[in-house]
């Protein structure tokens, strides 16, 4: 909820000056931008950074000699300084990249594949995001390993109580969402880590979302692992990774086999590196660590409980707003929830709801948002998304609204 004491110390008129894509237009209006739960807006910051790694210090890293090798290696590990800070990591050698948050999905996947069993079970919760859905579902294909689904109440929320009936000897992971991209639900991850740790198992936390919205301090929620992607992050696209505690990490085998995740390779064997160049095979993206880095040192800039209030107090102004349209359909009302607006429109399909609002320069998404198993939870097949972002204004918000009102007149 917003305090007015946390609004005071956030400018987001000031924070939204950075964004030069912010001042275009859409259809010839001023582009009202809610989408950032799929993809956030870059600040001029990340631009500049990537510009001047480019233009001023760019070759491989790790296996150069020289100048240029050696600085940019400095970057891209400072980079990886600045995440494990983010996250409160204990050190940044628990920092694994890969190209985002799916990739690193599959990479534990891969890695606990290994030694998983058939009968072996994993928890998700109904609010998964693909992401953290499909690569289970592999292990469960190749493996006969279970699935369980921890069931989500008719508000957005985890059920607790069936997530703690659930587990039991033969739990090996808990895999769950710091924050639904969906429902903006936040869970309580340390209260899940407690329960799974109480049964031998691994925690997994997709934080692509609670990365950006809930300041994650990775030893207070006492994941195993948790991961988050650059390009919601206000960084670029093609970077992510995840946080792994070190025993967690080192108990993994490595992933993809090649160059830098060794260290010696002859005719006949192969060792490998320790963590985490074990789990990054061959050239990482160096540009793109630079440019997360670059974007997280900004980002943490700012008071960030202050940028979630400023978020949330929009989400409080739109649903007031909207809170006597009998038309409408709010899809997630869990208490403490992050500012994410999942909504249907009474006879309307939300793809026509996202491209009449198009016509106003307003960008929400529609569809299932990669969660098809809470749509159907739900008993819907699509609906529309705006979510709230440190740049977006109540202008925005008003727009949005205004736009949806008309929208709706355009269908009766
Ligand atoms: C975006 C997202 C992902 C996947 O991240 P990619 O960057 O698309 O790989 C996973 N989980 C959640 C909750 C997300 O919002």
């Amino acid at each position: 909820m917003a305090d007015g004491s946390a609004l005071n110390r956030f400018d987001p008129y000031a924070a939204r000056a950075q964004f030069p894509i912010l001042s275009r237009t859409v259809n010839g209006k001023p582009l009202i931008y809610l989408d950032s739960a799929a993809s956030a807006q870059k600040p001029r910051a990340v631009i500049d950074a990537l510009t001047h790694a480019m233009e001023g210090s760019y070759a491989n890293v790790h296996r150069g000699l020289h100048t240029l090798a050696n600085e940019t290696t400095d970057a891209f590990e400072a980079a990886r300084e600045t995440v494990a800070r983010f996250l409160n990591a204990e050190t940044p050698d628990q920092i694994v990249w890969t190209k985002g948050g799916t990739e690193a999905f599959n990479l534990v996947a891969s890695g606990l594949g290994q030694s998983l069993q058939a009968g072996d079970q994993i928890i998700v919760s109904q609010m998964e995001h693909h992401a953290n859905i499909v690569p289970w579902h592999m292990l469960r294909e190749r493996l006969g390993v279970v699935l369980k689904w921890a069931p989500v109440r008719d508000d957005g929320s985890l059920d607790m109580e069936a997530l703690a009936m659930l587990i039991g000897p033969r739990t090996r992971l808990v895999a769950v969402t710091h924050m639904s991209n969906v429902l903006g639900t936040v869970n309580d991850i340390r209260a899940i880590a407690d329960l799974a740790h109480a049964a031998g198992a691994l925690v997994l936390v997709d934080g692509c979302q609670g990365a950006v919205h809930c300041r994650p301090d990775v030893q207070a929620l006492d994941c195993d692992f948790y991961i988050f992607t650059g390009h919601k992050l206000y960084g670029p696209t093609g970077i992510g990774g995840m946080y792994g505690k070190r025993a967690a990490l080192e108990a993994l085998p490595p992933y993809q086999g090649g160059g830098e995740m060794i260290a010696t390779v002859t005719e006949d064997a192969v060792t490998y590196s320790g963590i985490p160049h074990r789990f990054e095979a061959g050239t990482p993206p160096i540009l793109e660590a630079i440019g997360l880095g670059a974007a997280l040192e900004w980002f943490m800039g700012f008071d960030r409980d202050a940028v979630a209030a400023h978020e949330m107090a929009l989400y409080d102004h739109v649903v007031g707003r909207l809170a006597d349209r009998d038309w409408l359909r709010i899809i997630g009302e869990a208490p403490g929830k992050g500012a994410i607006l999942t909504f249907t429109v009474e006879n309307t399909h939300a793809h026509d709801v996202a491209q009449i609002l198009d016509r106003y320069g307003v960008a929400v998404r529609a569809g299932v948002h990669c969660a098809e198993p809470l749509s159907r939870r739900f008993g819907i097949t699509s609906s529309a998304r705006a979510s709230f972002a440190l740049y977006n204004t109540v202008e925005d918000a008003d727009a949005f609204v205004d736009a949806l009102i008309k929208a709706r007149e355009f269908f009766v």
